[in-house]
């Protein structure tokens, strides 16, 4: 029944890279039972000095992962592997068994189902609330022909959904420019959300906004796992202690220690390199 095998094959969605990439390497791992996200002895060296060193992490279909650590730590380099901006030394990373993102550009990348919040806003704050989400799922119609064609009904629904979902519900027909800074986080993570993504990567999503504005980030980014994996990187303790499950620590380009947020406070070499921040 082979023929059944390679039906079967090209059907699955994250198959798809394999019919322009007929070299890539199969079958090594499987997302049906476990993680989405797969980073092994990655390595990511800037003039000689270790960003990433042999860092090796697994990211579970539709946990909520907090990656903590100090300043320097290589949190930010991680997501840059992740989403194909820098290209590691060494290492394999994967989404999926399937797809190697080590041979993927960031558009392929994106387009993959990972997308990524940048710490400041980028909205676009000239057009209103609405239209920034259906510039963000504008992609290869582009720009212009996203704010001059009529939304066909499932992209409308779409739109509708993630106003809810994000709490902008009553301030579609906003300017983006005019919403505080922690609505302009949320409208972000809703255009993000216009794609689909499977693994969302957030780096620190709360910084300056108030305790209220944290509190529905919280709420906000729990919600949304499950149905998707989310990685947040966060400098507030209070913030990650509110929404931990599983916590990583990273120190010095590789993981310092990996578990519950009570597990890895008590931790002696988190508490030592903290302490020395
Ligand atoms: P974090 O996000 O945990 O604060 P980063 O990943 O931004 O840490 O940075 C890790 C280390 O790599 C830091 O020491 C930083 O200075 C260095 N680094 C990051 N990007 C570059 C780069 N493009 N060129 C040189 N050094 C870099
Ligand atoms: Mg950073």
């Amino acid at each position: 029944m082979q023929w059944l095998e390679n039906t079967r094959a090209f059907m699955r969605r994250d198959q798809v890279f394999d019919i322009v990439r007929p070299s890539m390497s199969s079958g090594r791992l499987d997302t049906r039972h476990g993680p989405v996200l797969y980073l092994e002895d990655v390595t990511v060296s800037f003039d000689g000095f270790r960003a990433l060193d042999a860092l090796t992490l697994y990211i579970d279909d539709g946990e909520l992962r907090c990656i903590i650590g100090p300043n320097g730590a290589g949190k930010s380099t991680m997501m840059d592997v992740i989403t194909g901006r820098t290209r590691p030394d060494d290492g394999a990373a994967w989404f999926g068994q399937r797809l190697d993102l080590l041979r993927m550009d960031e558009t392929e990348i994106a387009r993959a189902g990972i997308g990524r919040k940048f710490q400041k806003p980028t909205v676009f704050p000239q057009h209103r609330v609405v239209e920034n989400l259906e510039l963000a799922m504008a992609g290869p119609r582009g720009v212009w022909s996203a704010l001059t064609a009529r939304l066909d009904p499932p992209t409308q629904e779409r739109i509708d959904e993630v106003l809810e979902e994000i709490g902008l519900a009553n301030d579609g027909h906003v300017l983006a420019g005019q919403l505080s800074h922690g609505q302009k986080q949320w409208l972000e993570i809703g255009m993000l959300l216009m794609q689909n993504p499977r693994v969302l990567l957030v780096d620190e999503p709360v910084a300056g906004m108030t305790h209220q504005e944290m509190d529905r980030t919280a709420e906000l980014l729990t919600r949304l796992a499950g149905r998707h994996s989310v990685v947040v990187v966060e400098h507030d303790m209070e913030f990650v202690r509110s929404i931990a499950r599983k916590v990583t620590v990273l120190h010095q380009g590789s993981v310092l220690a990996e578990g519950s947020m009570e597990e890895v406070q008590a931790d002696p070499r988190v508490i030592e390199v903290y302490l020395g921040e």
